[in-house]
């Protein structure tokens, strides 16, 4: 890494002559408009000059450090525009005014939110925002852990688990938010494509992110191979087993918890299967596992995101079962778990299939067949 200055600053901390560095062109892009990107030359002419960052041949491990911090913040980027996306949608589904649906009774038109379909927009929207906030928030409590926990072992069992939902994090968060930005000019209907909604600028602003801070192949390709192979699936299987046995002993006068729990559980079976189907991919050859990995690490975030979500339903009926008064937010959390559970996580059942069986699909496509 070099930092190359604008302009060279002399032995006496003045500043001396430009250096040999050019912005050819501004980039015209898909959204981000605030966050201009250029063309940049570097000694075309003379000869730039740059300082290296650190010590050299460090690079790589410098920015495996930056890279870590980035890719969460992006994951992060990628549920919070959606969560803008979210909240700009529900504002119109409760003033957009059409026909009524069937069950509704009152008087006149009603709004679009009546509308079993946009409420299952919504909720959809609602449940995979919560879900990857948890995810992000459990990361990032991980790393905080890795870091500071005063036990050595418990410091490096965190800082693994921390490793491991890192590409999980960025992959998921970012393909979901581009879903859920997408859903989001779904619900506003052809005023979705008109600008003064907002609608579109979230769908825009959100597409870079499986893109910059590395592809979702890329994290994708990390986690399947350094993050699943490399310990043979010892950080996955410690994961797996914590979530299995914190759904075990969850019990709770809930129907729609305990349900939520179930399917939680049976996440984790496929979770299971799907990893020892990599694992076995990736032993007879590395591009086997890399033909699914992205259905894999798509898998891993549906399935940590049931668990997460299921243990947030189980607080929020804990606190309305003692009174408490914020009981619209509490109902909707567990909302977002029952919707998740019976309308998300069956994505996990195919998700899996894929991942066992999906490989040959593509490697024995050769490219001439690409062609049209
Ligand atoms: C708006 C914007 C801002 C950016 N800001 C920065 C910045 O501040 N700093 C910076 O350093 N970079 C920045 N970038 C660059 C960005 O990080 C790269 O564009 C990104 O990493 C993808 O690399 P690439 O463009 O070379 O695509 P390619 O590597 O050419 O990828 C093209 C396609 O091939 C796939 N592919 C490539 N290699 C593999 C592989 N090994 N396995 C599987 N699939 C693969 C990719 O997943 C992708 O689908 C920015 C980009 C944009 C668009």
């Amino acid at each position: 890494m070099f930092v190359v200055p604008k302009v060279l600053v002399n032995d006496d901390g003045s500043l001396g002559t430009p250096n040999d560095v050019q912005c050819l062109s501004i980039e015209h892009k898909l959204g981000i408009h605030a966050s201009p990107t250029c063309v940049m030359a570097y000694g075309q002419s003379q000869g730039a000059v740059g300082y290296l960052v650190g010590e050299p041949n460090r690079g790589l491990e410098y920015m495996f450090v930056m890279m870590n911090a980035a890719r969460l913040s992006v994951g992060l980027e990628g549920y919070a525009v959606a969560e803008r996306a979210y909240q700009q949608a529900l504002d119109w589904a409760g003033t957009r005014i059409q026909g009524k649906p069937p069950g509704v009774r009152q008087e006149g038109p009603a709004p679009i939110v009546h509308h079993p379909d946009v409420k299952r927009m919504l909720l959809s929207m609602k449940s995979q925002t919560e879900a990857l906030r948890a995810l992000t928030l459990y990361t990032a409590w991980q790393l905080d852990l890795g870091a500071q926990h005063p036990d050595e072992l418990a410091r490096a069992r965190a800082q693994a688990r921390g490793d491991l939902l890192i590409p999980v994090v960025k992959a998921c968060s970012t393909e979901t938010g581009i879903e859920l930005a997408s859903l989001g000019i779904q619900i506003h209907g052809g005023m979705g494509y008109v600008e003064e909604t907002g609608a579109a600028q979230a769908y825009r602003d959100v597409r870079i992110t499986t893109i910059y801070e590395g592809t979702t192949a890329i994290q994708s390709n990390d986690f399947a191979g350094r993050k699943l192979a490399r310990d043979r699936g010892e950080s996955m299987g410690a994961l797996i087993a914590d979530m299995r046995a914190e759904l075990q002993a969850l019990q709770i006068d809930h129907p729609a918890v305990m349900s939520a729990r179930d399917a939680s559980l049976a996440g984790v079976e496929e979770l299971e299967q799907a990893t020892h189907s990599l694992l076995q991919s990736y032993a007879q050859s590395p591009e086997r596992a890399l033909a699914v990995s992205v259905p894999m690490v798509r898998l891993a975030g549906y399935v940590i995101g049931g668990w997460l979500l299921t243990f947030s339903a189980a607080i929020a009926a804990h606190r309305l079962a003692n009174g408490a008064t914020d009981r619209d937010f509490l109902q909707g959390k567990i909302a977002s778990a029952r919707f998740y559970a019976s309308q998300v996580l069956p994505q996990a059942t195919a998700l899996a299939r894929v991942v066992a069986t999906g490989a040959d699909g593509v490697l024995d496509v050769g490219e001439a067949a690409l062609s049209r």
